[in-house]
């Protein structure tokens, strides 16, 4: 397994360099940006484990930097740091999609806590950082979804999910029979008060069906109904009783 590589997209130099210094130490390979555009364009190339991002920054603000990032379809994690005074940028932050957040001046025992936290909850991770508990196995005709692990065995074939297209088979699962529609799903899965483009789940369900389907033209499981959404048909073998 590669070590995590964690992107940190900060301009202030000190602070850069100290992040960089103290996250190496802790065992992540880590690359860093000292502006928006940079920070955006190696985010988008190199596609780190996990992306550390400044509000403030020169060039790209950073909620513009992540706004960009999740339009294109990244889900890579996000944790912002904002400055004293900035509680709406965060907010607004979380509403986009960034993981977690924490607030300058911080200690770095608090960022390396958050950072494992969300290497925890996200996909791209080490073997031992993988237990989430309670989430279930479930079986279907020519499938087996591990929530657990984000993974999907096609006919025996394992493929790993990330953590938006694990989010949305859980939704479309949860909801199996019904027709989920693509704004219900930018609400529940990404979490968007201002809806951006349904083309982001579209991508995203397209990913998914590369992952599940045996014939991606002939989709069996996540059946697209035409103006509506999305809808997962298969049944499961076994069902924990309710
Ligand atoms: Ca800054």
């Amino acid at each position: 397994m590669t070590e995590p590589r964690i992107l940190v997209i900060e301009d202030e130099p000190d602070l850069r360099a100290g992040l960089q210094h103290n996250l190496e130490l802790e065992g992540f390979g880590v690359d860093t940006a000292a502006d928006g555009k940079q920070g955006l364009r190696k985010a988008m190339q190199d596609k780190p484990t996990l992306i550390v991002l400044d509000l403030m920054l020169p060039q790209l603000p950073g909620l513009e930097v992540l706004k960009q990032l999740r339009a294109a379809g990244h889900a890579t994690p996000v944790i912002i740091l904002s400055a004293k005074g900035q509680d709406r940028d965060k907010v607004q932050g979380l509403e986009i999609g960034a993981d977690d957040y924490l607030t300058k001046p911080f200690t770095l025992s608090e960022l390396n806590a958050r950072i494992r936290a969300v290497l925890r909850r996200t996909t791209v991770r080490r073997p031992e950082l993988a237990s989430t508990e309670g989430a279930p196995v479930l079986k279907f005709e020519n499938l087996v979804v591990d929530f657990r692990r984000f993974t999907v065995a096609r006919d025996g074939e394992e493929h790993q999910l990330s953590r938006y297209e694990a989010e949305i088979l859980r939704m479309l699962i949860d909801r199996r029979g019904e027709v989920v529609s693509r704004q219900d799903l930018l609400r529940k899965v990404w979490g968007y008060v201002h809806l951006p483009t349904t083309r982001t789940v579209d991508n995203h369900i397209a990913r998914l069906r590369k992952k599940l389907e045996r014939d991606i033209d002939h989709p069996v499981h996540v059946v697209t109904v035409h103006g509506l959404g999305y809808c997962f048909e298969s049944r499961p073998l076994e069902e924990t009783p309710t």
